[in-house]
């Protein structure tokens, strides 16, 4: 009956404070993680944007130079057939051939080559170098193909320089194959436009031909061009799409990049890549800041949350024991008579309800007052203790209740017992008092008026403890040491 744990509320009340805590911190995680993933779109989104600028400003450079250049091989290409050209002087044929693009800073000489591949103009020099190119990949694609347009070489060296070499077939006007014209771009083209970039330390820059051949790399790294790159990830999404990205691992150095690229009107691709870790790195930075910020607060507050939780759980334990006190005889240990006047009155209001039996025992020492006289007050203290244990031994039941009425008087409320098993119950608890010396020096003896009934709503509970008391006063009347019934038990109140 007596409470030794908080109450329900008391429980309950730190649970919900550290529910409502979890909820606020994994709240406050959420947000802060759909910040922090935005604020990582935003940077995939900027260098996405950056990069997609360069490569587009690469290829332009790159696609007006090449333009510009095969314009000038266009020319030679339409003017070397040409009967008037043939029959002109050398110094006019090489003005008639050749404008200026040829003497351009990076660009090589132009070259016509015969049908047999024999070198037969030269825009360098009016009587041009013995020289064959039959073997060249160059010349035996235009011998072959004669639809093939501008053609760019893998890098190669050429002319005693490394570059990429540009041709275009020369035709006759019945389209027989009559020779090819050639230019040379050096590389040096390539790395003083790629140097003016500013890029970050792991930044990379390819291009690539249409078939996949890398044709250029910044940084430069001679024993990666002129690879076959068709089948890397990022290369084949580069010619399956017209622009577009790609994240993954670099074939050539294995670190994990953006890849970007924009295709041009040329017939080079240019692609460029930024490590993530660049991209990301602030902003892996300021998350592990947050994060850490977050999860040190989460903590700090899980803490304070805990040790109030606790400190309220504690508070909850000692209201409880002084509520306990309140309404625990000191003495005895059992209920005092305020916790006896609750307990009757709410036994009483359920039997009513249920219209079942409610029993009351009294039970008073006998002769105490001589006990005490004799033994001393003390020894009186003890025996009213075991007096007090046997009572407590026989409540068992949750519903019992043992209290100390008064003095040396007790009360044991006994829901639900009729009067019969009241009185086997009283008899019980006298003989074992009377046989035992529990706590006393000298033997002890108890007189019990027993109780029974069922409420009513005309009757209360003092009818019951009035009657439990007038058969208590009955038993000391016929010779103490007995257990005697209340003669109004189980008889219907009048109504
Ligand atoms: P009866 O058999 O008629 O009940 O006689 P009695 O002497 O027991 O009854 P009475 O009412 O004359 O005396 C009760 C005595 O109980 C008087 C009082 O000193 C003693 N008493 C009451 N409370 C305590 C207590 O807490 N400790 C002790 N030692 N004695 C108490
Ligand atoms: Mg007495
Ligand atoms: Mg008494």
């Amino acid at each position: 009956m007596m409470p030794d744990s908080p109450s329900d509320i008391s429980r309950l009340a730190p649970r919900w404070l550290l529910a409502a805590a979890v909820l606020v911190v994994v709240g406050f995680s959420a947000i802060c993680g759909s910040v922090l993933l935005s604020m990582r779109q935003g940077d995939e989104r900027l260098a996405n944007q950056m990069l997609s600028n360069l490569a587009a400003s690469i290829d332009a450079d790159i696609g007006r130079n090449i333009e510009l250049y095969d314009l000038s091989l266009r020319n030679v290409a339409i003017n070397v057939p040409a009967p008037e050209v043939a029959a002109a002087s050398k110094p006019l044929r090489q003005l008639i051939l050749f404008d200026h693009a040829a003497t351009a800073r990076h660009f090589g000489a132009l070259q016509v080559m015969d049908i047999a591949g024999n070198v037969t103009v030269d825009s360098a020099r009016l009587e041009p170098a013995p020289l064959n190119f039959v073997d060249e990949e160059f010349f035996k694609v235009h011998q072959r193909d004669p639809l093939f347009g501008l053609f760019i070489s893998k890098p190669m060296l050429h002319d005693g320089a490394y570059g990429l070499v540009l041709s275009r077939r020369i035709e006759a006007r019945d389209g027989s194959f009559l020779g090819v014209v050639s230019g040379f771009i050096r590389y040096s083209y390539f790395h003083e436009m790629m140097a003016r970039l500013q890029l970050e330390p792991e930044d990379v820059i390819t291009v690539i031909r249409q078939d996949g051949v890398l044709v250029m790399r910044a940084p430069f790294d001679m024993d990666v061009v002129g690879r076959d790159m068709s089948r890397t990830p990022a290369v084949q999404q580069a010619l399956a799409s017209l622009a577009g990205a790609y994240v993954g691992q670099s074939a050539i150095d294995g670190v994990q990049r953006l890849f970007v690229w924009r295709e041009g009107s040329h017939p080079l691709i240019v692609i460029v890549g930024r490590a993530t870790a660049t991209i990301y790195g602030q902003w892996q930075q300021q998350a592990l800041q947050i994060a850490g910020a977050m999860g040190v607060l989460g903590l700090i507050a899980c803490a304070g949350l805990l040790l109030l939780a606790r400190e309220m759980r504690k508070r909850a334990l000692a209201e409880n024991r002084m509520a306990r006190f309140a309404m625990t005889d000191s003495l005895t240990g059992l209920s005092n008579r305020r916790h006896f006047d609750t307990v009757i009155e709410a036994e009483w209001q359920r039997a009513l309800r249920v219209q079942m039996p409610l029993a009351l025992l009294m039970v008073d020492a006998d002769h105490f007052k001589i006990y005490n006289d004799v033994f001393g007050h003390q020894a009186g203290d003890l025996a009213l203790s075991g007096i007090a244990g046997s009572l407590a031994r026989h409540a068992q039941r949750a519903s019992d209740c043992a209290a100390r009425y008064g003095g040396e008087e007790f009360a044991l409320i006994l829901p639900g017992l009729s009067l019969a098993e009241a009185i086997e119950l009283g008899e019980r608890i006298r003989i074992e008092i009377s046989a035992s010396q529990d706590g006393g020096v000298g033997s002890m003896t108890v007189s019990i008026g027993a109780c029974s009934m069922v409420p009513s709503a005309r009757a209360a509970p003092e009818d019951l403890i009035r009657d439990a008391d007038i058969a208590l006063y009955t038993a000391k009347a016929r010779g103490r040491n007995q257990t005697f019934p209340s003669r109004a038990s189980q008889q219907p109140l009048a109504a």
